[in-house]
């Protein structure tokens, strides 16, 4: 084991609910991996005890009035302490790790994922906005950069092992499935009084407040289903949804043979972040196990377009492709925050959504840039609806 040097992970996002659990597994395997970036928005506290524990070549906190807090923390250590965001994108070019795992949230992920690709670096990728925004050119710079991107996000990690040595063998249709999220079953009448608390308590797993609130409109299977079209080249017609309340199979691939492969286990996310990190290799753990044996019934159901318009817009959006997802993406993020913050309704994210792609002019092969400002517009313009809801 000795002999393997270590593999050096930056974790951009790291006290987040994926970075903190990436440290977990860390932590647990410390002869195969080190930290040696962290990376923070506000959390100043718990970035600092990372950096304490982990002993990282270079921590960075996005808000630059926390950096002397940090620096002044961290004096006498040999940890460098950048601040900001365009630190964040020159500290993903540096030479100092081998593994970016990309677990910032939302659109602010996708600048230094690109740095990092463009710097050769291997992604383990949890930030599924960064390829809803941006996939065509992140996938063209990956294939030109020969960088692996190996996904985290559960159901794409579960696909990719269903993919693990079937070679060229042609994919007849992938299914994601779905938890249904905490309001599975329920009608817009329900819906229409979903305040905030209520909506960020999943029933399977425990996430950040952002892809809890997309989880519970099915907004995040939406984001998933375009992750998924540019993971693994597939058409919109090869994406099937499917809602398994028990979320134990976590994504299953059909061949042309009609073989389906699943892969399965507990919902845990520290497996898929694990197997990303270890790729080829699989590396023992100590997490519970599903037991067969245990009275337990596996159910599936189609997911409810009429009611969670969310994944309809999104397969809306892939199907439109251009900067529509970009769209999509930028409008849910404001609506997702408004919501949060109580300004806007559950259902209203939706509206904000849709008369936010309604709105922004469609660029049907759009550069980064045009990406850039495709994000800039959206957001704007989802900001002054938003106004309107007082
Ligand atoms: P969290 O909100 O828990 O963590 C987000 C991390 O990003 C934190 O470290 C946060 O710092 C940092 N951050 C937030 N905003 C910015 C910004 N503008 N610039 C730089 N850094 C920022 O999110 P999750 O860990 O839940 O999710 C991370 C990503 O992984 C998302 O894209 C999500 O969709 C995806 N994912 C998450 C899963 C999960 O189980 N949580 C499952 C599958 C995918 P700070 O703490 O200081 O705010
Ligand atoms: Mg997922």
């Amino acid at each position: 084991m000795s002999n393997i040097p270590k593999k050096r992970i930056a974790i951009f996002g790291s006290t987040g609910s994926i970075g903190t659990q990436a440290l977990d597994v860390i932590a647990a395997n410390p002869d195969l991996f080190s930290a040696e970036v962290l990376t923070a928005m506000t959390n100043h506290t718990l970035l600092i005890e990372q950096a304490i524990r982990f002993e990282p070549a270079v921590v960075v906190i996005g808000e630059e009035t926390k950096y002397h807090l940090v620096k002044e923390a961290l004096a006498g250590k040999d940890i460098k302490v950048f601040c900001g965001e365009q630190a964040l994108q020159e500290v993903a070019s540096m030479s100092i790790y081998d593994m970016m795992l990309a677990a910032i949230v939302g659109y602010a992920g996708l600048k230094p994922t690109l740095r990092a690709i463009e710097a050769g670096k291997p992604i383990a990728l949890a930030n599924k906005e960064t390829l809803v925004v941006a996939g065509d050119i992140i996938i063209r710079k990956a294939l030109e950069y020969r960088v692996p991107i190996i996904p985290v996000d559960s159901e794409h990690s579960a696909i990719f092992q269903c993919l693990v040595g079937e070679g060229r063998n042609k994919i007849e249709k992938i299914i994601l499935t779905a938890s249904g999220g905490p309001f599975f079953g329920k009608k817009p009448n329900f819906l229409v009084n979903v305040k905030r608390e209520h909506a960020l308590q999943h029933p399977n797993w425990s996430m950040g407040a952002k892809i809890t609130i997309d989880s519970a409109t099915l907004m995040n299977k939406g984001l998933e289903v375009i992750e998924a079209k540019w993971l693994f080249n597939l058409r919109p017609d090869q994406i099937q949804v499917v809602v398994h309340p028990q979320s134990i199979i976590h994504s299953l691939v059909q061949f042309e043979d009609g073989s389906i492969k699943a892969q399965m286990g507990l919902p845990d996310m520290k497996l898929p972040i694990q197997y990303a990190m270890a790729f080829p290799q699989r590396i023992p753990n100590d997490f519970p196990r599903y037991n067969f044996i245990q009275p337990s019934t596996l159910h599936f159901h189609e997911p409810d377009l009429k009611t969670f318009r969310n994944l309809a817009l999104a397969i809306e959006a892939m199907k439109q492709g251009g900067n529509m997802p970009c769209v999509l993406n930028a409008a849910n993020e404001l609506a997702v925050y408004a919501f949060l913050r109580n300004r806007i309704g559950f259902l209203d994210m939706t509206d904000v959504v849709e008369k936010t792609m309604m709105q922004i002019p469609y660029i049907e092969h759009p550069t980064l840039e045009d990406y850039f400002e495709t994000d800039g517009e959206a957001r704007t313009f989802a900001a002054s609806i938003i106004h309107l809801y007082g």
